[in-house]
């Protein structure tokens, strides 16, 4: 993990848990080459075990030179009437959700976030 190429390490977003893409607001330059605009994620890796808990993994490079920026972690589990998410990642930040399984949830569905490419 790399915290030069990035403005805020592990900026807190609240409920906005995502397994995929790479927030470029907070991408401050590849330090490495100079790129700002371009990421890639790579090595994304899926592992369940048997407790339910889906953790997915991967990293966001730069796209030009391959310098490692961040190593995202995003995990999903069953508890009791939720489903839990939750983010780790040096980029995108760290946050957790939490959604009733049921078929009304109260608080109503989530708003789509477009921060993340
Ligand atoms: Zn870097
Ligand atoms: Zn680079
Ligand atoms: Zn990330």
């Amino acid at each position: 993990m790399c915290i030069t190429c990035v403005k805020e390490e592990f900026p807190d977003r609240e409920s906005v848990c995502l397994d995929s893409g790479s927030y470029m607001l907070n991408f401050a330059g590849c330090a490495q080459c100079g790129e700002k605009s371009c990421l890639s994620t790579v090595n994304r890796q899926t592992s369940e075990d048997e407790s339910e808990e889906e953790v997915t993994t991967y990293q966001h490079v730069c796209q030009s030179c391959n310098h490692v920026i961040a190593n995202h972690e995003h995990i999903f589990r069953i508890e009791e009437d939720f489903q839990v998410y939750e983010m780790l990642c040096l980029l995108c930040g760290r946050s957790d959700d939490q959604r009733s399984i049921m078929p009304c949830d109260p608080r109503g569905p989530k708003p789509e976030h477009s921060d993340f490419d």
